[in-house]
Formats: C-alpha cells, structure tokens, sequence
C-alpha cells in the first residue's frame, strides 16, 4: 500500500517536470517571445549567448566555386503535424542531399511565414526549411525561398490535409509528398554557419539558401497565414561569420 502511494507521489510530482523538459512553453512575441527564449530555460541558453545564431541577413556575400548540392529527394508517406509552431512534414529515411561527398539526410521540412531569411534586405512570404542530419548528427538545413506566383503542389498536398489537432501526427494514408518538387529549378546558394531558429537554438547547423525562390499562390499564403499568422525569429548579429555564394 505504501508502496503504491510512493510510486503514485512519484508520479505526480515527476510528470510536471518531464512535460516541462521536453516542451518549455516559448512563443514569437510577448513574455515568451524570441527576445526571451534564452531565460525561459537552461537548454535555451544559446537563444541569448550564441555568436552564430539563426537567421542573419544575407548581405555582399562573397561569391566562389562552391560544390553543387546534390538532391536523392524521394516521395515520402504524408506525415504532418502542426507542432504550435509550424507545420512539419516527417520524412521516411532515405532521402537526402551530398555536397562535397557530406551525406546528410532529410529529416522533416516546415514552414514560416514570412521568411526569416532576408537576402539584400528582403525578405519573401514564406520560406521551407529542409532539415538534413548526417550520421554523426551534425545539421544542415536547406531554406527554399517562396515567392508568390504559381499553386505548389506540395504545398497544396499539405494544407489540402492538415491535421484536425495540434500536436498530434496524422498520417495521410495511400498519399505521398515530394520534397523534390519545392526545390527551384537552379541550385545555386549562399552556405554560413547558423543555428535552428527556434529554441534550444542550437548552433552548428550548416545552412544552405537557395538563391533562386521557388513559388506559392497567395490563396496557400493565406491557409498558412490563419494557422500562423507570424513564425518568424528576428535577424540575428552576424558578428564573425562570412557569407559564401556559390556562381
Ligand atoms: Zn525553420
């Protein structure tokens, strides 16, 4: 009996403090907005003290004979969740991108609105995120710009099924996404060293811009637009860090 009693205090008094680990209440504005991430927790001290934070301003980058990334995109089973934040698209393994014969592979994509990338100072109305991991979990995120024009059809895939709850992963079955199809149709891109940009902001992830934007109608900006009015993290300090375009 006292034993059941201990194991249930256990419980109660150890659930609040796992649930709080594993999902820190943070937000893009207010008392839990980005300017207050890095004190909303420990595991967000990067939020504050990181010198190669995302995102910068892509300004006068320094243009050179970089390697192309090569895309192995496959189609995927249509995974969404709509975490509070964004909304992702899981991959299965097996798709993923080389540069420099570096292996990274897709993980999940997602979205912002606007873009948090700003290249010559603007910025477009929604930018994916393609997050890559290579086999010693080191991150690379390829961001496709979005500029407005022409229907995606992935894009169309995913709002068309949307998850009827947060935080909750559906899997949309007999259907699938290819991430192959938000890529633009020219690879070229500015690389820098950055972090996620959104908490635990960790640093060390490589980032990839693609300087040709792809396309999104504005009916598929505004779908997004009601779920997430503004998911973006202001532009970070660049301090020490170079910018490199490739030709
Ligand atoms: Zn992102």
């Amino acid at each position: 009996m006292s034993a059941c009693l201990l194991a249930l205090i256990a419980v109660a008094l150890s659930f609040p403090m796992v649930a709080a680990a594993q999902h820190p209440h943070w937000e893009y504005e207010g008392e839990h907005g980005p300017t207050h991430w890095g004190s909303l927790d420990p595991a967000f001290h990067a939020c504050d003290a990181g010198k190669h934070q995302s995102p910068i301003p892509i300004n006068d980058p320094t243009s050179k004979d970089l390697p192309a990334i090569e895309f192995s995109y496959q189609a995927t089973p249509l995974k969404i969740i709509d975490n509070g934040h964004t909304i992702q698209v899981t991959y299965a393994p097996g798709s993923f991108i080389t540069v420099n014969h570096h292996k990274y592979e897709l993980q999940q994509f997602h979205f912002h609105h606007p873009s948090e990338e700003e290249v010559n100072g603007r910025s477009y109305p929604v930018v994916a995120h393609l997050v890559h991991k290579d086999s010693t979990g080191k991150l690379a995120v390829v961001a496709v710009l979005l500029d407005e024009g022409k229907a995606n059809e992935v894009i169309q895939a995913i709002w068309t099924h949307l998850p009827e709850e947060q935080g909750k992963e559906v899997e949309r079955v007999g259907l699938t996404v290819d991430a192959t199809k938000l890529l633009p149709a020219r690879g070229g891109y500015y690389t820098f060293t950055g972090s996620l940009t959104t908490p635990p902001c960790t640093e060390g992830v490589t980032w990839f811009v693609l300087k040709t934007p792809s396309q999104i109608s504005g009916d598929e900006i505004a779908v997004f637009a009601k779920h997430y009015p503004h998911n973006a993290r202001p532009l970070q300090a660049v301090n020490r860090r170079t910018i490199v375009m490739s030709h």
